[in-house]
């Protein structure tokens, strides 16, 4: 079979043949990869940057944001039969600490997890692959036009609920952490996949989301967010530094930019108790001038919490599907205009070695 490998360390990314992978345990469970969606972690592999060979190999088939159809399954598999929809999770755990063992990889102290596609483990980018039962979550076909954006709504379910526990677990309020966001006011910063995501889940909790970034107005992201009943904020100075005059007590900002001096300018925009998610992975590593004293001094007198957020765990995954199927029949036809480009694996080299400018997700095409 086709696979999409790369030599890690090195910009050699090619097209390879490649066994394909057979059942060999009764809990596993055969998928033939329907869709692969490209991320900057993607494109940061394939130019060089972090990426782990399985251990004693020297490629790694790429690819983490997948959607396939079961073919076959091992004979004490229950849960998935031929012709379901699966997404298979990334990451694996290093079974030496205690998330790992108690099924949370996503929170691993070790770091010696594992996580395919990117560490020491194959990914998706391949017409066949074949993981365990535990691993794959059973997806409704309704989905099946928009449901490889699992893996990056993972990513904002986890840093959503997290953010809410924190909040409940503090403040006098109903302790169900999916109702903290009703009628509450959250920033998201940056409109790509995840800040559209989180945009998403907000508004199905029930909160009013302002969503930042410096595109046109009348350029596809905003629009997105508006059919969500989100309102778009131009983020220029003037905006960000008025944001808590204008909209008044932000709750929440969660960060997907990845832009390190808008990360810490946002700092200011958050309310008295607020909460600050961030998701994103900035690839700038120039130094940058802060106020160190200003920020730990609202931090403490405005009771504030500012923590970071990867990957996700079975039950994020879970609520992923969830969230994306009361997406669709919401907003019908919405969620599956954040893939802006679907192209067939041959020519894989069109999106993950650039960026077009009107991207929101690319989506790599292995079957139909
Ligand atoms: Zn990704
Ligand atoms: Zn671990």
């Amino acid at each position: 079979m086709k696979a999409i490998a790369l030599v890690p360390g090195t910009k050699d990314v090619k097209l390879i043949d490649w066994p394909e992978p057979k059942i060999e345990g009764a809990t596993d469970v055969k998928a033939r990869v329907l869709q692969v969606g490209i991320c900057g972690t993607d494109r940061e592999e394939a130019s060089g940057g972090r990426a782990d060979a399985p251990k004693g190999e020297k490629e790694l088939i790429i690819g983490h944001e997948m959607l396939a159809e079961v073919v076959e399954v091992g004979a004490q598999v229950k849960s998935l039969k031929p012709k379901d929809l699966v997404v298979i999770m990334v990451r694996r755990g290093c079974e030496e600490c205690d998330p790992c063992k108690r099924g949370h990889p996503d929170m691993c102290k070790t770091g010696l997890y594992t996580e395919r596609g990117i560490k020491e483990r194959h990914g998706y980018h391949s017409e066949y692959v074949v993981d365990e039962e535990k691993y794959c979550i059973k997806v409704p076909k309704e989905l099946r036009n928009i449901a490889v954006l699992t893996e990056p709504t993972t990513v904002v379910e986890k840093a959503i609920d997290y953010a809410c526990r924190l909040q409940v677990a503090r403040l006098p309020v109903d302790p169900d952490p999916k109702k903290w966001l009703e009628g509450r006011l959250v920033l998201v910063a940056g409109l790509g996949p995840i800040g559209l995501l989180a945009a998403m889940v907000l508004r199905l909790r029930g909160a009013r989301v302002l969503g930042l970034d410096i595109v046109d107005s009348h350029s596809a992201r905003p629009k997105l967010l508006e059919a969500m009943g989100g309102k778009y904020v131009l983020g220029k100075d003037e905006a960000i530094q008025n944001a808590r005059k204008t909209f008044g007590q932000i709750d929440m900002v969660i960060e997907a930019a990845g832009i390190p001096r808008l990360d810490f300018e946002l700092i200011d925009v958050l309310g008295l108790s607020g909460v600050y998610v961030l998701t994103g992975v900035p690839g700038d590593d120039r130094p940058l001038n802060i106020d160190g004293g200003k920020i730990m001094r609202q931090l403490v007198l405005r009771n504030q919490i500012i923590f970071g957020s990867v990957n996700a765990g079975f039950e994020h995954f879970k609520q992923a599907v969830v969230d994306l199927e009361a997406a669709e029949a919401k907003w019908k036809g919405v969620v599956e205009k954040f893939i802006t480009a679907r192209i067939p694996y041959q020519k894989f080299d069109e999106v993950l070695f650039k960026k077009a400018p009107e991207e929101i997700k690319a989506v790599i095409k292995w079957h139909d």
